[in-house]
């Protein structure tokens, strides 16, 4: 890379956004580690610095509130540079059966997973435009491509955001900005362990490895490498895409 840009990643502070701040961080970009918890966001940033390479936790940030939104973007403006790559990676999950799934669970669902990748693009698109560069990854989920049980609010967002990275794609490739999504499935990271915790996952972690043709729970960094191929050079010509993540679960 020749010159420094700015990656913003929604949610860095743990699991999957956390393994994309730190890939990221090693190729090249400054990155802005947005997170709800300030201090997971922190922890994430200091790891990286660490490593000699530069980052910044903007903690505090609910992606879900517009204000805010527009707010840490500003301060990322200021402190690092103009955002010319987003990952889209803050999501709550849910399990209740369809009957007993409340408004309040499904609104702030679809808040966060869904409302939230839309502030944060329109946050962050002006800075691409005016570069004539930018790189979006929105992290969906595989339950969008085959249905999961008593996910019906999830499912949905992430369906949601599969379409809108379709459409978003599609406006703004003439720009020099693409859009893809990486719709992970059964990643190791602690919404899914609190998922089978609640005995929600259909059987046990272990239980669903044996069934995945790779025979083996993702791991964060799988999808912090396609992440870090989508944001690359060289995919410039790889826009509104749907790139499975999933040890074959999914095809
Ligand atoms: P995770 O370990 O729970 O991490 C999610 C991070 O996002 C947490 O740090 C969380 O902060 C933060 N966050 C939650 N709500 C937020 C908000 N409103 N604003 C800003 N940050 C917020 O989950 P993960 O498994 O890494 O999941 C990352 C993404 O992958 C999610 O979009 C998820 O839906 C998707 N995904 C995961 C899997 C999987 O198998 N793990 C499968 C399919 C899709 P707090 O801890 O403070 O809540």
């Amino acid at each position: 890379m020749t010159e420094r840009r700015t990656a913003v990643v929604t949610g860095g502070g743990s699991g999957i956004g956390r393994a994309i701040a730190l890939r990221l961080a090693e190729d090249g970009f400054a990155t802005a580690v947005l997170d709800l918890n300030p201090e997971a966001a922190e922890r994430v940033a200091e790891e990286s610095r660490g490593k000699g390479y530069e980052s910044v936790a903007f903690g505090g940030v609910d992606v879900s509130d517009r204000m805010q939104v527009n707010a840490a973007v500003r301060r990322v403006r200021e402190t690092l540079s103009p955002v010319l790559v987003l990952v889209n990676n803050a999501g709550v999950s849910g399990t209740r059966s369809f009957l007993k799934i409340t408004d309040e669970s499904w609104n702030r669902i679809m808040a966060v997973n869904l409302n939230g990748p839309f502030y944060c693009c329109q946050a962050v698109v002006p800075d691409m435009t005016e570069a004539g560069w930018g790189r979006i990854v929105n992290i969906s989920s595989s339950s969008a491509q085959s249905g999961q049980q008593f996910m019906t609010h999830y499912v949905a967002s992430k369906a949601g955001l599969i379409g809108f990275t379709k459409a978003l794609a599609l406006e703004l490739g003439p720009t020099g900005i693409t859009v893809n999504t990486i719709p992970p499935g059964f990643i190791d990271t602690p919404m899914l362990r609190a998922t089978e915790e609640r005995g929600h996952l259909g059987g046990s972690v272990d239980y669903h490895a044996e069934r995945t043709p790779v025979r083996r729970p993702g791991r964060p960094e799988d999808i912090a490498a396609a992440c870090s191929f989508l944001v690359s050079e060289e995919a410039g010509y790889i826009t509104g895409q749907v790139m499975g993540v999933n040890g074959g679960r999914n095809t």
